[in-house]
């Protein structure tokens, strides 16, 4: 018997657990850990609320933790409550897939005023993270987002949505009902490259030109000759493709989502809180990388949502490479029986299908790296330790009930209402 922990219940902590019992059958014992009650990471509360589809992806992973040899020890958190050194005495491989929960901060002056937000923040908010639920954010007048992937698409698409088009979702009360008091007139992408080395997707750009109250305007200007798209790759030039018809389109709604390309943030600036970003016009070179050109403009702003990417939390005595902000790891192996897998081994690339093949490549380095019966206590020795520490430990079962009550709970039409205070989930269990 192989005794694994898996830390983080995402994409990449549950492809792990499934890679683990296709190769060991019923010689492995998983237990994964959340610091949270619920499960689920970034399907839960990453993914947009209007992503239904993509977050249909949670039923196998139900599937997965419905099977025998595999628990979900919920609101554990690693560094507190257990430490990473206590669990390489109980398991044979501890996993590390705590995904990158972190914002990349902007790094120029002013990013820290007011209505500055990251986009961790406001993806929380939105999809009720309970370290986010108090966030409010500004919704009037004019908002800036940074970054041209599609976690900047999805924050445009959400300040731009009316309430009748979050019909189906899943997207919190307290987001849905200050959404639905807001008035965004126009919200700017700035984009520091061009619409070549756009990082978001077709099918998700295209959903900004069916808006309801919104359109989305791009500067043909900014556009390269339509013959040197034929030099991108397939998915970049449906990207392209896009732009270009938004580009020619004459249709005005009350809401515009302007794309402003080769515009660098320089800092921002406001009385207490944010008032405008000053930004540098830039241009790209042969390789595509950007630089400025000394010219420089405003965009009035109340609210800024930084879209550029994510990191991964040191935890306390895992090597750690600061510059990339993730665990330190040579193809997922951390050190002696710990590995890193999905973003927290990677960054924050890829599709979720891409943490799949990454968890099965992990379930093999655990094969190939540890032997049966080392006579390690696993999970039963765990619940020891948190039992004598008074941690109050979440089940699947409990977490079934948790979901039992979102479900009932929800709004007409809405899959469920979440629950968005830790202590709230914990009630929910009965
Ligand atoms: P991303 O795809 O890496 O895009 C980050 C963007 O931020 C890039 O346009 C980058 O520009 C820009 N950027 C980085 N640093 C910057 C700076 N200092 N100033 C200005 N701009 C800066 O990251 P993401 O949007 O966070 O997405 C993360 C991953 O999740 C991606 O793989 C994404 O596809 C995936 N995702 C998928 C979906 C979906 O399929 N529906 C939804 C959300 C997220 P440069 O290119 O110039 O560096």
């Amino acid at each position: 018997m192989r005794h694994v922990a898996v830390i983080g219940s995402g994409p990449a902590g549950y492809y792990t657990a499934e890679g683990c019992a296709k190769l060991f059958g019923d010689q492995v014992l998983v237990d994964i850990l959340d610091r949270l009650p619920v499960p689920y990471g970034l399907i839960r509360t990453g993914v947009a609320p209007d992503h239904q589809s993509i977050k249909a992806v949670s039923r196998r992973y139900e599937a997965t933790a419905l099977a025998e040899n595999i628990r979900f020890v919920g609101n554990v958190t690693v560094g507190r409550d257990v430490t990473i050194a206590e669990l390489l005495d109980l398991y044979d491989a501890v996993v590390l897939a705590t995904g990158a929960p972190a914002d990349r901060s902007l790094g120029i002056p002013g990013d820290d005023l007011l209505g500055v937000i990251g986009s961790a923040a406001f993806v929380g908010w939105y999809n009720g993270h309970p370290d986010f639920a108090g966030l409010k954010p500004s919704l009037h007048g004019d908002a800036v987002i940074v970054g041209a992937g599609n976690v900047a698409l999805d924050v445009a698409r959400i300040l731009a949505k009316t309430a009748d088009e979050f019909a189906g979702s899943d997207i919190v009360g307290h987001a849905l009902d200050h959404l639905g008091d807001a008035a965004v007139g126009r919200v700017t992408i700035l984009a520091r490259r061009g619409p070549h080395q756009i990082a978001m997707t077709p099918k998700e750009l295209g959903e900004l030109g069916h808006l309801a109250r919104a359109a989305p305007r791009v500067d043909p200007a900014d556009l390269p000759p339509l013959d040197e798209d034929a030099a991108l790759d397939p998915g970049t030039r449906k990207s392209v493709a896009q732009l270009r018809a938004f580009a020619g389109s004459d249709e005005t709604k009350p809401v515009t989502i302007d794309f402003d390309f080769y515009a660098m943030p320089l800092r921002i600036e406001g009385k207490g809180r944010v008032e405008r970003v000053i930004v540098e016009r830039a241009t790209t070179d042969a390789t595509g990388q950007a630089s400025g050109t000394g010219e420089t403009y405003a965009i009035p702003a109340s609210l800024v949502v930084s879209c550029i990417g994510y990191r991964t939390p040191p935890i306390d005595g895992v090597p750690y490479d600061g510059k990339l902000g993730r665990f330190a790891n040579v193809d997922g192996r951390v050190g002696p029986g710990l590995y890193a897998v999905g973003w927290a081994r990677r960054g924050p690339t890829g599709t979720i299908g891409t943490n799949r093949p990454d968890g099965f490549l992990i379930a093999d380095h655990i094969a190939a790296d540890t032997s049966d019966d080392t006579g390690k206590s696993g999970g039963a020795g765990l619940d020891r330790l948190l039992a004598s520490r008074g941690v109050e430990v979440v089940t699947f079962g409990d977490w079934q009930k948790i979901e039992a009550a979102e479900i009932a709970a929800a709004r007409a039409g809405s899959p469920r209402e979440k629950f968005v205070a830790v202590e709230a989930m914990l009630a929910a269990r009965g």
